[in-house]
């Protein structure tokens, strides 16, 4: 009896490259495929503050070889809401276990160490991951690889024929042409035929930083400090419009506390969603006057406060199109980062590209995976992304 023939190695065009665009290189690359990443910045601008990756997207990364220690990745081992004014405990959550009833811990990372590992692992590929593969590549012995083109401009998207042209007139054609472009995708715009504004969820949010040392000198916040923990405070008696909410958990090895002031009302900061646009402090501080004035504190403390507005997008009816393109991250299903979960769904996403892009016999057979895509990550990720709404 011959045996089948060797699985063929796609040719993959991926726009973007955060979190959904690095981890699906990866993940098809462990398959064996061929993967361009094309990322219009030259990836130095991830912002400086924390991500938590709930357990349905560790399992993903350590799939992908992830190297949780090497970024410090904390492990989240509980959720606790306290009242902002009054301290009071409205929930507790215990994941201590998690790792045998989710497949994997809950961490918290820097958001500059987890892109910088993701994207070293997708250079790995095809070079000296064999470890990695052996535990993940279904596709034999079949190499693939990663090439990251950074700072270029996208003058072209066919989603129809799978093709890219950049600025210096270069042309390329994949087999699959991937958007991981963000909440502004123009691999979105060209495959839907629609150029639609994101939805403003009326969210402002300000972000900080500071060092552990600072927080154990302050007899106030060292008193409030709890270990391996996110903590939320809220206001449960106020209205959804007009509320505020302080997040605060650790990362790097617990050197960096990361905190994040959620802020809705009637006082407008800004129109600005992109990361880094520097807060007036004494403006923060007027803005969540109401709260505990021990959470006033952290604020006083803060070098740098960045601010920016939150938006989502309506669910797709498709994350698929043509038979040749597939949305993947935010460019698919932007949510608002209430329950955390727009990165760890990118996750998600890269790993049902990795099982579905697996040993592919022949290109016939590739619009109908494309077609599975649809069948495993619409609804799911449609139910986070609605769960999550508007606050
Ligand atoms: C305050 C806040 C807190 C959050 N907290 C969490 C959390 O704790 N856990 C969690 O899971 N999620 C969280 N999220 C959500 C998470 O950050 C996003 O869902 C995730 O970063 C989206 O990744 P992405 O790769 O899809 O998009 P992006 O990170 O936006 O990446 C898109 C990439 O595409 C590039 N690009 C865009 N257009 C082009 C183009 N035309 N050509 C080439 N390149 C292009 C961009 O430069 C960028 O590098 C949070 C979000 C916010 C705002």
């Amino acid at each position: 009896m011959s045996s089948p023939p060797p699985p063929i190695q796609l040719n993959i065009l991926i726009v973007g490259a955060g979190i959904a665009g690095l981890s699906a290189a990866r993940a098809l690359s462990l398959n064996g495929h061929h993967i361009t990443v094309f990322e219009r910045s030259q990836l130095s601008n991830e912002v400086g503050a924390a991500i938590t990756i709930s357990p349905n997207g560790c399992r993903v990364l350590r799939a992908l070889g992830f190297d949780f220690d090497g970024v410090g990745g904390v492990d989240i081992r509980y959720l606790q809401t306290n009242h902002a004014v009054t301290f009071e405990k409205i929930f507790f959550a215990d994941f201590r276990d998690a790792e045998e009833t989710c497949g994997a811990k809950h961490h918290a990372m820097h958001r500059l160490d987890l892109h910088r590992e993701l994207e070293r692992l997708a250079l790995l590929s095809g070079a000296e991951d064999s470890d990695a593969r052996s535990q993940t590549n279904r596709n034999g012995n079949a190499t693939g690889s990663v090439k990251i083109l950074k700072g270029v401009t996208i003058t072209r998207i066919d989603t129809e024929n799978a093709e890219i042209e950049i600025s210096d007139g270069r042309v390329f054609n994949g087999d699959l042409l991937i958007g991981a472009d963000g909440l502004h995708s123009e691999v979105r715009a060209h495959a839907t035929g629609k150029r639609e504004e994101p939805i403003d969820t009326g969210w402002q949010i300000y972000r900080f930083l500071l060092p552990r040392e600072k927080v154990m000198e302050d007899p106030v916040m060292r008193e409030m400090k709890k270990e391996n923990t996110r903590m939320i405070y809220e206001m449960p008696d106020e209205k959804a419009e007009s509320t505020v909410r302080f997040v605060w958990y650790e990362c790097r090895n617990g050197e960096i506390q990361n905190f994040a002031g959620f802020y809705r009302g009637v006082e407008d900061q800004t129109k600005v969603e992109d990361f880094g646009h520097i807060a007036d402090k004494e403006t923060v501080i007027r803005l969540f006057g109401r709260i505990n004035p021990k959470l006033i504190n952290f604020i006083r403390h803060a070098d740098k406060i960045l601010y920016w507005r939150v938006y989502e997008r309506y669910p797709l009816p498709s994350f698929t199109y043509h038979s040749r393109t597939i949305l993947i991250g935010d460019a698919a299903h932007a949510m608002t980062p209430m329950t955390a979960q727009g990165g760890t769904q990118a996750l998600e996403d890269a790993g049902a590209l990795h099982a579905l892009f697996a040993a592919i016999p022949s290109l016939s057979s590739l619009s109908e995976r494309i077609a599975l895509y649809d069948k495993v990550r619409l609804i799911r990720a449609t139910r986070i992304q609605l769960g999550v709404g508007g606050g």
